[in-house]
């Protein structure tokens, strides 16, 4: 029988195997409490378990970290780490340190499949969705050596924040994601709080549909235009799923979401959706007045705008710093409550949107962008275009 990896299993997945294995849920709660709480991996220095049980364990399980291959540290403090998870890829993990925080933000998926034109993941193409036991894996490998490096004490945390903001379009993958957000938030495991666990979507519909239902944690949009025919060039599951769709869903999503709001990211981008126009589309758009999306459906939200990192072959620039303000301005003006994301880590390419690890690419997406770019060099208007 192969060994299986522990951190592939939430709290019930585990009481079920250790059932299996004739032991109590008691005894599942406290290996998992020495697996994420204490950051043990060795069977035999788990002191407080039956020797019988940590033979069988010894015999049937491992707990199988990720295998760094660096480890970065940014002079704001900003750390990324480079996993390899085999047959020639690699996934990057980033921990954000602020003051009142500690942010880690972590992958679902060696490259990703949806091929957003601003984004150096989404250009390398798509490789495999992660497991439940890698993308654990990653919160797993930085609380602990986090708490190494800082020299904290018994019970403090290093990571107070997860935002699945990493490699990958999370709900693409999420038979493996769900499992691992519930061991993120049991208080036997990380013991986060559903409001300080953010899944951030370039938006699949059906699955925010289903994370209302089965584990409803924070909710960030990547949106980067109000209109279908903007956002058609720029996030191209947008053409399967439109505005009216998503934003009737970012709506449904609220009442079980554990903040009264929902966050949305727009990516800036010089000259393609920065303008004054583009801002007061959006207003429209959240308020339920635009075209493209069903009338009086309005959406509470947080606009955060995040300056475009570039990386070479995008072919696209970062919207000046003014340009930047007075988008938010006009926002505000509106009454939308609207940040501007500060760029950490860029000096160690760990800032959004930079995340670009090691990808065997089986899609050829690389290919798809680079057709698609050459068509648009012939039709420059349309990205730019806003709709009336
Ligand atoms: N696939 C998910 C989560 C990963 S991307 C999603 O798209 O939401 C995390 C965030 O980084 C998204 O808001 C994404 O739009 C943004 N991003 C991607 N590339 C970027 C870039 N080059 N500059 C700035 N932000 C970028
Ligand atoms: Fe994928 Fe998100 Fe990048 Fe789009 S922005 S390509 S969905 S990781």
């Amino acid at each position: 029988m192969r060994a299986v990896n522990l951190l592939d299993f939430d709290l019930d997945a585990l009481a079920t195997w250790c059932a299996g294995l004739g032991e109590k849920r008691f005894r599942a709660q406290q290996l998992f409490r020495w697996i994420h709480q204490k950051g043990e991996s060795d069977f035999e220095r788990m002191s407080d378990l039956a020797r019988t049980l940590r033979d069988k364990l010894g015999q049937h399980a491992r707990v199988q970290a990720l295998l760094p291959m660096s480890e970065r540290r940014s002079a704001d403090g900003t750390v990324k780490w480079l996993f390899d998870v085999g047959g020639g890829n690699a996934i990057e993990t980033v921990f954000i340190p602020e003051e009142d925080r500690g942010t880690l933000c972590i992958s679902s998926q060696a490259g990703c499949a949806v091929g957003c034109r601003f984004c150096s993941t989404g250009h390398q193409g798509f490789s495999r969705n992660l497991t439940t036991g890698e993308i654990v894996g990653q919160l797993w490998h930085a609380e602990h050596v986090l708490r190494r490096q800082l020299g904290l004490a018994a019970g403090e945390r290093a990571i107070t924040n997860v935002v699945m903001m990493g490699m990958g379009e999370p709900l693409q993958n999420y038979a493996e994601l769900v499992p691992a957000l519930r061991v993120m938030l049991d208080d036997h495991g990380y013991g986060l709080s559903r409001r300080r666990v953010t899944v951030s979507t370039s938006g699949m519909v059906p699955m925010i549909e289903r994370l209302r239902e089965d584990c409803p944690v924070a909710l960030a949009v990547s949106l980067h235009a109000a209109n279908d025919a903007l956002r058609d060039t720029l996030v191209p599951l947008n053409r399967k799923y439109p505005l009216a769709e998503l934003m009737q869903a970012c709506h449904d999503y609220l009442e079980r979401a554990p903040r009264d709001f929902i966050t949305f990211e727009y990516c800036m981008l010089d000259g393609v959706n920065d303008s004054e126009a583009h801002a007061r589309e959006l207003v429209e758009l959240v308020a339920g007045r635009s075209a493209d999306a069903a009338p009086g459906l309005r959406v509470p939200c947080k606009i955060n705008l995040i300056p475009f990192n570039p990386f070479p072959q995008s072919g696209l620039r970062r919207s000046p710093n003014e340009r930047v303000l007075a988008f938010a301005r006009a926002l505000q003006r509106a009454g939308l409550v609207t940040t501007i994301r500060r760029t950490r880590g860029d000096d160690i390419d760990a800032a959004c949107g930079q995340l670009a690890g090691e990808v065997r690419d089986r899609t050829r997406v690389h290919v798809r962008l680079q057709r698609r770019r050459e068509a648009e060099a012939g039709a420059p208007a349309q990205a730019g275009g806003v709709h009336a």
